[in-house]
């Protein structure tokens, strides 16, 4: 988990720079900025980042859905976060570029504002192995509707709505929740990961129509079930659907596919014949051990 990372670097634009962002810039002060989650794995070959291009072309459309104004296309970006991977000397950590602003002024218009890129990188323990599972709520806070934002762009000031539901769900003695869409009141995602349900032998996760973050992780699942023969559907979710299932697993680039132990007072079976196989996939992919997927790994070269 990242919240298990021991130490830090920030690197913006490439270098090394002071770590203070000023107080009054307005990415603090309204959560004005975009950002990617990507995981560094210790791979036999070295240090590699997991997906890298997804991860980034997601960062320009989430930039291009809010209108924010920057100087970045897809090779500047990958270099850039290549350079901070590299400059860090871990081999095994969470990279999180950010592109925000650092100008201390007031204003909600976007395009007068200048945006960079800051790379915050989280060293991860070697022994960071599949998390253990969760028991999960349905929380009473809903996604941000698709009416009142893009939902999906990946924006700092929404996770305000994340944070919301985490924190009620903790209180009630739960790891995390399950937010519905506001506009059907069907399943959309967890605070951070999207969610996988296994129903009689097929992976069900709910279609992007609802208020879903199109998650890599997600994506990655979908492909890797679909090679190892699962049926696999993206439909609508109703909450009713949760405890009727066999299997609950969430996903998200920080810790990988996440079993869920139990839905509000719903406990699943002990036995999760399909998250442990895909488990097992999306393991050797993360860590180079299934050639057919080097393709999804960039090699960051050591200093
Ligand atoms: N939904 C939300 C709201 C998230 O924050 C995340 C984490 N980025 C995800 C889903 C999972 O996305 P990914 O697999 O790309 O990390």
């Amino acid at each position: 988990m990242v919240t298990r990372g021991a130490s830090h670097s920030t690197v913006v634009d490439g270098s090394l720079q002071a770590r203070e962002l000023p107080f009054g810039s307005n990415s603090v002060q309204h959560g004005t900025a975009v950002f990617e989650g990507i995981r560094m794995y210790a791979t036999p070959t070295g240090p590699a980042l997991f997906r890298l291009d997804e991860h980034l072309q997601r960062l320009l459309d989430s930039a291009a859905l809010l209108g924010i104004p920057h100087a970045y296309d897809l090779a500047s970006l990958r270099g850039h976060v290549r350079d901070a991977a590299a400059a860090s000397g871990l081999d095994n950590a969470y990279v999180r570029p950010v592109l925000h602003t650092r100008e201390p002024r007031l204003g909600v218009n976007l395009r007068d504002f200048h945006f960079t890129l800051g790379t915050e990188i989280w060293a991860l323990p070697p022994d960071d192995t599949a998390p253990p599972a969760v028991r999960v709520t349905v929380s009473p806070w809903c996604r941000p509707s698709r009416l009142t934002f893009p939902v999906r762009a990946k924006a700092t000031g929404t996770y305000v709505v994340s944070a919301l539901a985490r924190t009620r769900a903790s209180a009630d003695g739960f790891d995390d929740a399950i937010q519905l869409d506001p506009n059907s009141g069907r399943v959309a995602e967890a605070t951070i990961a999207n969610v996988f349900l296994v129903r009689e032998g097929r992976l069900v996760t709910p279609w992007l129509e609802d208020s879903v973050l199109a998650g890599i992780t997600r994506d990655t699942v979908l492909t890797l079930a679909r090679d190892l023969g699962i049926e696999t559907a993206e439909v609508p979710v109703e909450p009713g659907e949760l405890p009727a299932a066999d299997e609950m697993f969430l996903t998200g680039t920080a810790s990988g596919l996440v079993p869920v132990a139990a839905v509000e007072s719903h406990t699943y079976a002990a036995a999760r014949p399909v998250t442990d196989a895909l488990s097992r996939a999306y393991r050797e992919a993360v860590l180079g051990g299934d050639p057919s997927r080097s393709s999804w790994l960039t090699p960051v070269p050591h200093p």
